[in-house]
């Protein structure tokens, strides 16, 4: 047979070659085989008729959580909407591979290896001999790069700005959710971040968490963080489309351990103590996270007061404090001239936390007219696939992975989810088992192995992390 995998009389949206029309997609031995007007069924063990869908590359969420065990629900919450590749934001990266072979539903996944000042460092302050010595071994392990948590737990500046220096040297991946000793979450944050990273080259994560009123109106916001990095193309950039945000509830000597957590308790007007946060769970305001019936979902009011005390405070949480305007201006914001986003994706933040609303809300944005599908499409798959490297992804040109997200076109429900070549998900149902690793060392790969997964490796110096200027 030509082809395992035929789908048919599907509208083909390839945002690397620009077809967008009516076609068939040939996948055989994991790839793409053929795109063409017509390809014979009788050439394919397996025909779908997609008639009516939009059939586009493996959807890439550039940001997720999927690494402790209780978060390894979050790759069937992706798998079910379409998601075929996702890049670990949290690890350690040994508890993310050990994941996706237990949970990984046919996944690919990448890692970033978190760098948590005070926990896996000895202070704020870790010098460059201990953050390389870090970088190795998340390397070894099977991590393309690493995560910096300043919002969460900030190191201080000096340190902060050593940690992307050690990454570039090393010609590894560098992530940065925005916050120092001196700066939080926030706007102030993001300037801070655009300096500490100097001439290198750095990934700025979900721009829209700091958009959110904290200093000035939050499209003003969204408008000076349009700014910063329309003049910085050294740096490559997310956003999501989430209203609710996700960290951690656990409470230390009477305060929240997350600066994040206490900005969110101020913005809904409580106190950012023990007892504030008690109030915002049964006030509604905060949403603990527990998994039910095979996902995660958000509970408040007694019920959720009860589930966090139990908990003896050490769950997730999320809070409704992502503004609309700033989350759609990063979502739609090209560069001056040239067909270029300013934000280069549409990610999520989301995995195992419930807002993996990429497509759903994408689409929303499509029917208001802020974006095509072809341009949602380009922030959903190839954009995603260059930022990180992944060559043979982001495509639907021969020759690339098979990977494939069938969605509806009028409410971004996915249909199907293909992964190398297998299905791994039917309207909404998750069949595939298993999963990829996306290493950037030898060393990561064998990890993989080790664990039972197949892997590949990503050469980091052909992404547009390294390569844009
Ligand atoms: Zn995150």
């Amino acid at each position: 047979m030509k082809y395992d995998v035929l789908l048919k009389n599907g509208r083909v949206i390839d945002p690397l070659t620009g077809l967008d029309g009516k076609y068939d997609v040939g996948i055989r031995h994991g790839k793409i085989a053929a795109v063409s007007p017509s390809l014979p069924a009788v050439d394919a063990d397996s025909v779908i008729d997609v008639e009516g869908y939009i059939v586009m590359p493996g959807v890439i969420d550039t940001h997720v959580h999927v690494s402790s065990e209780a978060r390894w629900i979050g790759f069937s919450m992706m798998a079910s909407v379409g998601v075929i590749t996702a890049v670990d934001f949290g690890g350690p990266i040994q508890d993310t591979v050990k994941g996706l072979a237990t949970n990984g539903c046919g996944m690919n996944i990448a890692g970033l290896h978190t760098v948590t000042p005070g926990r896996n460092t000895k202070d704020a302050d870790p010098g460059v001999e201990e953050l390389s010595e870090i970088t190795d071994r998340a390397l070894a392990h099977g991590a393309i790069g690493l995560k910096i948590v300043g919002g969460h737990s900030p190191a201080t500046p000096e340190a902060t700005a050593r940690i992307i220096d050690v990454a570039n040297r090393k010609g590894c991946y560098v992530a940065f959710h925005v916050g120092s000793t001196r700066h939080g979450s926030d706007i102030e944050g993001l300037r801070e971040a655009v300096e500490l990273a100097g001439n290198n080259h750095l990934h700025i994560a979900h721009v829209n968490s700091y958009c959110r009123g904290l200093h000035r109106a939050p499209a003003a916001e969204a408008l000076e963080a349009v700014d910063l990095l329309r003049s910085h193309r050294n740096l490559v950039s997310e956003s999501y489309l989430g209203t609710i945000n996700g960290t951690s509830a656990h409470i230390k000597d009477g305060l929240p351990t997350s600066h994040v957590t206490r900005n969110c308790l101020r913005m809904g007007g409580y106190t950012p103590d023990e007892k504030g946060m008690g109030e915002a769970i049964l006030g509604g305001w905060a949403f603990i996270q527990v998994v039910r019936g095979g996902k995660m979902e958000l509970v408040t009011g007694e019920e959720g007061f009860r589930i966090w005390k139990d908990a003896e405070t050490k769950t997730g949480v999320s809070f409704p404090v992502n503004d609309t305007t700033s989350m759609h201006i990063l979502a739609i914001a090209k560069m001056k001239d040239g067909d270029e986003f300013v934000v280069d994706a549409i990610s999520t933040d989301g995995g195992a936390i419930p807002r993996n609303v990429q497509l759903e809300r994408g689409a929303a944005l499509v029917r208001l007219g802020a974006l095509t599908w072809p341009e949602l499409v380009r922030k959903l798959t190839l954009n995603p696939a260059r930022m990180f490297g992944f060559e043979h992804k982001g495509a639907l040109a021969e020759g690339f992975d098979g990977d494939v997200t069938v969605v509806c076109p009028v409410t971004g429900h996915a249909y199907l989810g293909i992964s190398r070549g297998q299905v791994i998900m039917i309207d909404g149902v998750v069949v595939g088992k298993g999963g990829h690793l996306l290493a950037a060392t030898p060393e990561g790969a064998l990890k993989a192995k080790e664990a039972g997964l197949t892997s590949q490796a990503v050469d980091l110096t052909k992404s547009l992390f390294f390569t844009r200027t």
